[in-house]
């Protein structure tokens, strides 16, 4: 904040003296009203708060909060980036560190140039907010910390009474360290911190406030840190082999009688920042507390972030399996907010039926997942059935996909403003006429009202005009020559090409100013079909390879058919046990009508989960004959098949197919459009390009580079090898060297290669095209 107030009162200032000094040097009285633009610095600032571009080239200070999900939101704003540059390696900074314990997910990172730069805090992991330095500068003096400024002071008065410079009696002082300044000795390190620790505990300090002192053969510091930006982590106070946390409190905190916080004041629990940890000995379980430990963890999975706390059983999967779950569990759809019917985000997601997991982890209900879940428990068995789920594919149950199985919504909110313009002139809001600059024809206009707004409920596509809107000119020239009407623009809000949908909601309103506001939300169905994407919570994500009907599935002897076939082979190089345990014990969870705890660490034993399911007459290994939907026929092994929870991914066909016959091109280069929004082309590449080379198919590759592309005819002289230009008085091309008498010869080229000439012409080189003859045949 003080960076940007710092530099837009900067640049302000700048402005102003530059403009008084135009005023002046014109012989014009300086009026300030001119001068000072009064909008100037609010601009700035909520143009820096929009954008996240702070002056000086920082990026990516404000950011846009991720609403994919409850999940997503929440480890957004848990993240911390890292300011060094992700184009340099920086081994070290991106290393998973030990003081990281407790403070950030080892997990949450993403995959890439960012890997280990960008990291999210653990579930229990605080940022102190910082306490008064001076107020702990004077207790640490009032506690017998020697200031240097006393020190110094002693020193002159020696040297002064000719007993020379010398402070040799504290050289064996610890010296004492505020927030990393030198403010004094002290003449025993390891006393001042412990009854630091002391006071703190009473709660005659502030908690905030943490001491660490280091003793080593050249070292003897106390280091005192009170300021905000330290990670620190809560743990469980042990002071002489006991826990300070007694039954009792335990009861109270159960019936709310106690607060964390209570605990915190009353020193049973403490935070410590990775300093002071360094003085700590923190024992994992209560059973391993010895006379020399000072702490107690509260919670393992603690450790962890917020996403890798959704994944069940995770100490049985290979880690990196965790690390994509991470990344994944923010792509899942599912409940984002709960009032999302009313709300105008720019673009959502929602499941229609999203469940709370069979197989939990306790940090669920911390987190609040378990009430805007975003998944859904499938039954899954693992097979290789029809071909159609080799590489990742999945099957589906048509059936299953009709019950609502994956079913969510997308929607979209198109917003426009009705301007008024400086001079009287304002946008209007209506539809259209056609004598109208930038009119889109009779068919865009179509599906508005007279007040040119679409109304609820219509179904609307790509390329139709949502909110008709009509501006003035932005040439103001233009209309006073014109006059009024055809001098307007249209400034209509168009559907986004390749989307459709139904008009949701329209909010008429205003906005600060006084002017009239227009949001249409658009809603689209999303039922599940071939390429949508699914992931488990293990890192195991495929798309949808084939729809089969139940009665073409694969039922077990009771007749039950899998919602989901994966690919056996997804699992021996990939080791993701945990999705093998989480299926057996959803198995167990669905048969006995209760939730399975799969909280890492404090998990429910997997082999007592398999006992259960030989209880209730399954076999315990989880594999179950299975017979052929489609011929009865037994099939020939026994299926693994169980109930895992799936999450739907945001990455969905319908947002990515895309094809193009005709289309806009480039104004520069005259080729295709690269990409889906703006209906572009699929580019041929110049590995491509190499390919139909290496096999000789010229005329297809003519077509794809020429015919299809950028095909343009330029006129070259024989003579000279020059680009003609066509003379309109004398109705002909002619030569820039031999000029009529040049011999100008038409050439299929591709308009680029035109461009190129072009431009190496525009820095003196002279390119020449020598023809020769032309082929017959
Ligand atoms: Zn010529």
């Amino acid at each position: 904040a003080t960076l940007l107030r710092n530099a837009i009162v900067v640049s302000f200032i700048r402005e102003v003296k530059s403009s008084i000094e135009k005023t002046y040097s014109k012989y014009r009285k300086v009026d300030l009203k001119m001068v000072i633009k009064p909008n100037i610095i609010t601009d700035r600032i909520l143009h820096a708060m929009a954008t996240g571009n702070w002056p000086g080239g920082r990026t990516g200070v404000s950011q846009i909060l991720d609403r994919t999900n409850m999940l997503s939101t929440l480890s957004h704003l848990r993240r911390v980036v890292s300011p060094l540059a992700r184009a340099q390696p920086h081994f070290e900074a991106r290393e998973l560190h030990f003081t990281s314990w407790g403070r950030m997910c080892p997990f949450e990172t993403p995959e890439g140039a960012n890997i280990g730069l960008v990291k999210n805090l653990a579930l229990m992991a605080h940022v102190s907010v910082g306490y008064d330095e001076r107020e702990v500068e004077q207790l640490l003096i009032q506690l017998g910390v020697k200031p240097l400024t006393e020190i110094l002071e002693e020193l002159r008065e020696r040297v002064r009474r000719g007993e020379g410079s010398s402070p040799a009696e504290y050289i064996s002082w610890s010296k004492v360290y505020l927030n990393g300044r030198l403010i004094g000795v002290h003449p025993n390190g390891g006393e001042l911190a412990s009854r630091i620790r002391e006071l703190r505990r009473q709660g005659k300090l502030s908690p905030e406030v943490n001491v660490a002192f280091f003793r080593g053969e050249y070292l003897n510091e106390v280091y005192v840190n009170c300021d905000a930006g330290r990670i620190r982590r809560p743990l469980l106070v042990v002071e002489n082999g006991e826990l300070k946390l007694r039954p009792e409190h335990v009861k109270m905190l159960k019936n709310g009688s106690l607060k964390f916080e209570d605990l915190v004041k009353k020193g049973v629990i403490e935070y410590l920042d990775p300093d002071e940890e360094e003085n700590a000995y923190i024992a994992l379980t209560p059973s391993e507390i010895t006379k020399e430990h000072t702490h107690l963890e509260i919670w393992l999975p603690g450790t962890l972030g917020i996403v890798a706390s959704i994944i069940p059983y995770p100490e049985h999967n290979q880690s990196p399996r965790n690390i994509y779950e991470a990344a994944m569990g923010k792509q899942s759809l599912g409940l984002y907010a709960a009032n999302f019917q009313r709300r105008m985000d720019s673009r959502g997601h929602f499941l229609h039926y999203p469940q709370k997991p069979l197989v939990q982890t306790r940090a669920l209900d911390v987190i609040g997942y378990n009430e805007k879940p975003a998944g859904q428990n499938m039954i899954v068995a693992v097979l290789t059935y029809t071909g159609y789920n080799i590489e990742d594919a999945v099957i589906m149950n048509k059936s299953s996909i009709e019950r609502g199985l994956g079913r969510s919504t997308f929607f979209r909110v198109y917003t426009t403003v009705e301007y008024k313009y400086p001079g009287g002139q304002e946008d209007k809001l209506t539809v259209p006429s056609s004598d109208i600059r930038g009119y889109k024809g009779p068919r865009a206009y179509e599906k508005l009202e007279e007040d040119g707004i679409v109304a609820p409920e219509t179904n609307v596509s790509g390329g139709d005009v949502l909110i008709g809107k009509v501006s003035p000119s932005r040439f103001m020239a233009t209309q006073e020559l014109t006059g009024s009407e055809q001098a307007k623009q249209d400034t209509s809000i168009v559907m986004r090409h390749g989307e459709k949908g139904v008009v949701d909601m329209v909010m008429i309103t205003t906005d600060n100013d006084g002017n009239k506001l227009v949001k249409v939300r658009v809603r689209d169905l999303r039922i599940p079909e071939l390429g949508d994407k699914f992931a488990s919570r293990h890192g195991q994500k495929g798309v949808v390879g084939l729809i089969i009907p139940q009665y073409d599935m694969p039922f077990t002897e009771e007749g039950i058919t899998p919602d989901l076939i994966i690919n056996p082979h997804a699992f021996p190089s990939r080791m993701t046990v945990g999705q093998l345990i989480e299926s057996i014990a959803g198995k167990v969870a669905a048969l006995e009508g209760r939730l399975v705890d799969g909280t890492p660490f404090y998990k429910e034993d997997p082999e007592r989960l398999m006992i259960v399911l030989k209880k209730h007459g399954y076999p315990e290994t989880g594999e179950e004959a299975m017979y052929d939907g489609r011929t009865g026929e037994l099939l020939k092994a026994p299926v693994f098949i169980g109930v895992v929870y799936y999450q739907k991914l945001h990455h969905m066909v319908s947002d990515k197919i895309h094809a193009r016959a005709r289309g806009p091109v480039q104004i520069l280069t005259r080729q295709p459009t690269e990409g889906r929004a703006r209906a572009g082309g699929l580019r041929w590449g110049e590995m491509e390009v190499d390919c139909l080379v290496g096999h000789g198919a010229a005329a297809l590759l003519k077509e794809s580079m020429i015919e299809r592309s950028d095909k343009a005819v330029i006129y070259v002289c024989e003579l000279c090898g020059h680009i003609g230009y066509y003379d309109k008085i004398r109705g002909r091309y002619v030569c820039p060297i031999h000029k009529e008498k040049g011999v100008l010869k038409p050439v299929e080229v591709s308009y680029s290669f035109k461009l190129l000439l072009q431009e190496l012409m525009s820095m003196s080189v002279m390119p020449r095209i020598m023809l020769g003859d032309v082929r017959e045949g």
